[in-house]
């Protein structure tokens, strides 16, 4: 009896410490993985830099990939591969700084923060815009924003993942029909977590200044505004389940074991050429062909039957950054002067709240080519209000910026959001 009893509490033992392991297991660590900043002074070294992506045995993300000599790269690279890499660099005599010493230390400060309860609870509401989510703590929030609201926020469901998750879209409406619009989309790539947590603040704060802030109000009086917090559901819950670096879609590619297409190089612009990767390990895979995924599809379809959003603003992160097309080429858009005044404006009024420095310009200029993104599809559909952010912050904790910094980014992008909402009110076309 006695032995049994044993026995049975020796399996429930073995039971925990098995299902521990499972849940450790599952997860992806990056103890001892490094973030390296990297400095090419010449085109050969670039094109050094560009290889080491192609290197799969490497395992290397590049946070920040490598534009013109003077800008510098970012570069996560994995434990074991540490050795390998800084040799081929020292010995390239390509310069790199350590960004980032300890990937796992700034994971597990994340988590921790997450675990707090808030301190910051509001009556009635309970969502703590100051910390990070989980997709169904922001999707109940947008519930609660909606019934809070309902003269004003609808939630619309514009399509599926490929893993069958809802896409849902907040709409703020004052009424009319068909009322030329605004569309805004966060967390496409899904570990820039600063973005969809920029999405839910912004998307109360627009419920909030409706009838409060003139300029706002006047938007919305006259024109819709269309808000996708979680553009990519399946990666996001992904980066809360098992690797947090996940950037990708989450489809299954065939011919290959590599998992995900890249929803920034899949939309038809300059779709597949320079730019964007045909291989489908890598980050940037541009897929098997234009709107392969479903959640790219979702947003074409939706935009293409609305027939009048007037401005399209897709927000990213990182380096500080905002950006309006062309990406896939160097031709300048035809509307380039009118874009990059508003930027500079949208910038100063940014940088006037905590003095946060952004750089504008085209994507092609400003960072490097990119085919098939987002910006560049709906400028070519004849958006001429199209533009990209590159959130917080330029590298010191890249994807990993810590919660505290959650509103003061949010507070300074809104600032820029309403002067693009504002141009796009008063220059109808
Ligand atoms: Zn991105």
């Amino acid at each position: 009896m006695a032995e049994a009893h044993l026995c049975l509490l020796t399996m429930k033992i073995l039971l925990v410490f098995a299902s521990l392991v499972a849940a450790t297991c599952s997860e992806q660590l990056f103890v001892g993985d490094q973030v390296l900043r990297i400095t090419a002074s010449n085109e050969e070294q670039i094109a050094l830099l560009r290889a080491l992506d192609e290197q799969t045995e490497l395992q290397v993300d590049f946070w920040r990939h490598p534009a013109s000599p003077g800008h510098p790269a970012d570069l996560r690279v994995p434990f074991p591969s540490l050795q390998a890499v800084k040799t081929l660099l020292e010995s390239n005599g390509i310069s790199y700084s350590i960004m980032i010493q300890d990937l796992q230390k700034l994971v597990d400060e994340e988590k921790k923060a997450m675990a707090k309860p808030s301190k910051t609870k509001r009556s009635g509401s309970t969502f703590n815009f100051a910390s990070y989510h989980t997709i169904d703590e922001i999707y109940d929030w947008m519930d609660t924003l909606v019934a809070d609201h309902p003269d004003l926020v609808s939630k619309l469901q514009i399509g599926q993942s490929y893993e069958n998750r809802s896409l849902y879209v907040l709409k703020f409406s004052t009424g009319g029909s068909n009322r030329s619009a605004i569309w805004l989309d966060t967390g496409i790539h899904s570990r820039e977590w600063i973005t969809q947590a920029t999405g839910a603040w912004t998307a109360n704060k627009i419920a909030e200044e409706y009838g409060q802030d003139p300029s706002v109000t006047a938007v919305l009086d006259s024109m819709d505004i269309f808000l996708e917090i979680i553009a990519n559901p399946d990666g996001f819950a992904y980066t809360h389940s098992s690797n947090r670096m996940w950037r990708k879609t989450r489809s299954r590619n065939s011919g290959s074991l590599c998992v995900g297409v890249d929803p920034n190089r899949n939309w038809n612009a300059g779709f597949g050429v320079a730019g964007a990767s045909r291989n489908p390990c890598s980050e940037t895979y541009h897929g098997p062909y234009a709107n392969s995924e479903p959640e790219v599809k979702a947003i074409v379809d939706f935009v293409n039957n609305h027939g009048n959003i007037k401005a399209f603003i897709s927000i990213h992160s990182y380096s500080q950054l905002l950006l309006y097309p062309y990406g896939y080429t160097r031709t300048p858009a035809p509307d380039q002067r009118e874009l990059h005044e508003i930027s500079k404006k949208a910038v100063a009024a940014l940088s006037s709240l905590y003095g946060t420095s952004y750089q504008y310009g085209s994507i092609y200029t400003t960072i490097y080519q990119a085919s098939g993104s987002s910006v560049d599809w709906s400028y070519n559909q004849g958006i001429k209000y199209s533009f990209t952010f590159e959130l917080r912050d330029t590298g010191r904790y890249g994807f990993l910026l810590p919660a505290s910094q959650i509103i003061p980014t949010a507070q300074e992008t809104w600032l820029a959001l309403k002067v693009i909402m504002q141009h796009t009110l008063n220059h109808p076309y």
